[in-house]
């Protein structure tokens, strides 16, 4: 018995000793097609050459230089890589060490930003229900999560959450789609408005919901209007592209497909690919010279920020999604995983919705097509699918969501952009075989 202090006390996990293109394989040499990349990581696949390569000359070059004293070259790269794609006005890079880093620190820079500008009374933070910013303290009171945040309630700062932006569950009969998607923006200037417009300093929100929804992209229209609300009010808007970001849905950045430019962005899962824990919070110029004009220094940080290693592992892989042209990649296989979702499940008595961008891809699972009531959460359908899946042989990540205070149940997947047109059916015919296991024989079958 090792030592180790899983996450899941009784789970026997088995011991993954490697990792080739889109397979992991454990110590019993059984392979498991990485239908989600872990959670959204994995987009270059396992043992990419290139990439380990990367490591290896920088471990060989500096494996570690304290950033109170040094920067490195390839922090210095992938920052200028990063800015070199990013949405406009965005122009400076702060790394951190993964994502709950990340958004943590979005949290205190608009806090800070602020505090410089001479408007203190900026401390309200509005989020959105059902959403998900990392595990820290502050990033898990900005998550809407229920489940995860439960019992940490009393150690959370206080944080507004409005409703997402969630078509399926929200829209109502006869609204359109952009209706809505105004209708749902309006929540953040009715709360804007609430709480004192001079005294909220940023909105944060996922263009894609990830884990807490399974690819959740807003209705067109959405993110805009909500930029011209923050605009309106002096609010910052903050962006989380943890899991979404770098190429996930199709583009580099998920917000370009909504047409707005954030003032934080963070990013981090497929940065570094799971070649290294490696994230970033992106600003504007204008947040980092009202910082480096007043005080001069970012009340934050952490040891390990800017690592030479983690860095250029980040700077190998963005390297590898853009010359390697990735990303139209992802736009071809995620309209043809789209297709073949739609194709197998689209009829499934206990499929509600399939939806997503790119290859960041979402079944919610209802108890009711008519009704769409969520599955019974004593059922635990979502841990059970997880546990078929991988018998199955494939890795998909299934989580039991929170809907309107009730358990509801979603599958997510998220392959690496590098497999190809064939493996499409075979995490869908993996997942048809985790689905009939679970949700009886009426799952359906491969069409004739
Ligand atoms: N933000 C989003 C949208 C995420 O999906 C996650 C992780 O799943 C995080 C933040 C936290 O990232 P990490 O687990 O790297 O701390």
């Amino acid at each position: 018995m090792s030592h180790v202090f899983p996450r899941h006390c009784h789970a026997d996990l088995p011991t993954a000793v490697a990792g080739a293109g889109c397979y992991l394989i454990d110590r019993d040499g059984r392979r498991y097609f990485d239908g989600s990349g872990g959670a959204a990581v994995s987009c270059l696949g396992h043992g990419d050459p290139a990439i380990t390569e990367a490591i290896k000359d920088q471990l060989d070059k500096l494996a570690f230089a304290h950033t109170g004293f040094f920067t490195s070259e390839p922090a210095e790269a992938l920052a200028d890589l990063l800015i070199a794609h990013a949405p406009l006005g965005i122009d400076r890079v702060y790394f951190t060490s993964g994502g709950s880093e990340a958004t943590e620190a979005a949290i205190k820079l608009a806090r800070q930003y602020f505090v410089e500008r001479g408007q203190p009374q900026r401390r309200h933070l509005i989020a959105r229900r059902q959403s998900y910013h990392g595990n820290t303290l502050g990033a898990l009171a900005a998550g809407g999560n229920e489940w995860r945040r439960a019992q940490f309630g009393p150690l959370l700062i206080e944080v507004s959450h409005i409703a997402p932006c969630y078509e399926y569950r929200e829209r109502r009969e006869g609204e359109s789609p952009e209706a809505y998607g105004l209708r749902a923006a309006q929540e953040l200037e009715d709360e804007i408005l609430r709480l004192g417009p001079d005294t909220v300093m940023a909105f944060i929100a996922e263009p894609v919901v990830g884990a807490t929804a399974g690819a959740v992209p807003a209705v067109a229209g959405y993110f805009r209007r909500i930029r011209e609300i923050c605009d309106r009010h002096g609010v910052l808007l903050i962006l989380d592209e943890v899991m979404c970001g770098m190429g996930r849905t199709g583009h580099l950045f998920a917000c370009e497909h909504d047409g707005i430019s954030p003032d934080i962005l963070c990013i981090a899962k497929g940065l570094g690919a799971g070649y290294q824990p490696i994230g970033a919070m992106l600003c504007s110029g204008q947040i980092y010279d009202t910082i480096a004009g007043g005080s001069g220094f970012f009340q934050h940080g952490h040891t390990y920020i800017g690592h030479p290693v983690a860095t250029a592992a980040g700077l190998a892989v963005v390297g590898a999604i853009l010359e390697r042209e990735l990303i139209p990649r992802v736009q071809r296989l995620g309209a043809q995983l789209d297709a073949a979702l739609h194709g197998r499940f689209a009829q499934h008595p206990h499929v509600g919705d399939i939806r997503g961008r790119g290859l960041f891809r979402g079944i919610e699972l209802v108890a009711d097509r008519e009704t769409r009531a969520p599955l019974d959460p004593a059922l635990k359908t979502a841990a059970k699918l997880k546990a078929a899946a991988f018998e199955a042989g494939l890795i998909c990540y299934p989580m039991a969501g929170t809907i309107d205070g009730r358990r509801g149940d979603h599958i997510l997947l998220a392959p690496p952009f590098v497999m190809d047109d064939s493996q499409i059916s075979e995490i869908t015919d993996r997942l048809a075989t985790a689905m009939e296991a679970v949700l009886g024989p009426q799952a359906a079958r491969a069409p004739a």
